[in-house]
């Protein structure tokens, strides 16, 4: 697999500003790089890498801005280098769209999914139609294009009943193919719409605990459905910490999900134990107050001491 080389294009073809989001903040991007300034920087690359445009809604540029950007990639990364992209669902149903899309060689396509919920997508000043964007993913499946998601958990409105039927629906649009999976528990970020909703009392974000184990059942669903979780939780960096007001904002989250889902997986495979897990994942079961065996013991029904002895862990 090649290493990911990211370039953040801040907003880029947004048609709007959804309620929780501040990419400036988020990625620490002020501007936009041009293609030229794109083609500059990937000149001094030594060896192939995955090229990746993040931040904003690459195919809503114009389709003279969407090639520029790919042929920056064709014409200056080191041969063999491929193209990830994040975009709004819904626009590579352009026949002549996903016809110039799969004339480079892209690695995978991120739809941003937040939900699937009209009342949640309302809510969140998104395109509101779940019908379209599912439709719209059968298509590209159709052409082979490789589809990835990012979805979102504590959104305004959203319950867990409402993100864990999404991922089903998405499913039943997968079928047996592999997609990546984001997974964004909601932030409340300085200047978004969200943090107007959270002063004024009209969204309660949730908290780290919450944010763990709904986070930690919704992975555990998503893998047993052929999803395979590359990020969970906004990368963190300078400018997200110092931007981020409220919400579960923790930088270990992500370690707190996969605990937790890992522990549900364990006990659904053997209610009582005794559990058996690779080494590798000693710390997040006795990391963060011994998070991962206090999810067992909650799960099995039994006391902390008693989970920590059935756990054993092997190479
Ligand atoms: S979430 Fe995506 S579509 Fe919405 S404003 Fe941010 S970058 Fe644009």
């Amino acid at each position: 697999m090649l290493k990911k080389f990211p370039f953040f294009l801040p907003f880029a073809g947004c048609r709007g500003q959804c309620v929780y989001c501040n990419q400036r903040a988020i990625t620490g991007a002020v501007s936009v790089p041009s293609p030229n300034d794109v083609r500059l920087v990937l000149k001094k690359l030594a060896e192939p890498r995955e090229i990746c445009y993040f931040g904003g809604s690459f195919c809503r540029f114009p389709k003279e801005t969407v090639k520029e950007y790919l042929d920056a990639v064709a014409e200056a990364a080191p041969s063999g280098s491929t193209i990830r992209f994040s975009t709004y669902p819904g626009d590579l149903s352009d026949d002549e769209m996903r016809a110039l899309i799969k004339s480079y060689p892209v690695s995978r396509i991120e739809l941003g999914i937040p939900s699937l919920d009209p009342a949640v997508l309302a809510s969140c000043r998104r395109e509101a139609d779940p019908d379209k964007i599912l439709d719209d993913i059968a298509v590209m499946m159709r052409d082979s294009l490789p589809v990835g998601v990012q979805m979102m958990i504590g959104l305004p409105g959203q319950s867990r009943a409402s993100s864990l039927n999404d991922m089903e629906k998405l499913a039943a649009v997968k079928k047996n193919d592999k997609w990546d999976l984001r997974l964004y528990p909601c932030l409340v970020i300085t200047g978004t719409e969200l943090e107007r909703m959270w002063r004024s009392g009209r969204y309660a974000p949730l908290s780290v605990f919450e944010a763990a184990l709904w986070g930690g059942e919704f992975i555990d669903r998503a893998a047993e459905l052929g999803f395979v979780p590359i990020r969970i939780g906004l990368q963190e960096t300078e400018s997200l910490a110092a931007e981020v007001i409220a919400g579960p904002h923790h930088p270990a989250l992500g370690e707190l999900i996969l605990a937790d889902a890992e522990a549900r997986r364990l006990v659904r495979c053997s209610h009582d134990g005794p559990w058996r897990a690779p080494r590798r994942f000693v710390s997040r079961f006795t990391g963060h107050g011994r998070f991962g065996v206090r999810r067992l013991a909650a799960y099995a029904g039994i006391t902390e001491n008693e989970a920590g002895r059935r756990i054993i862990f092997e190479d």
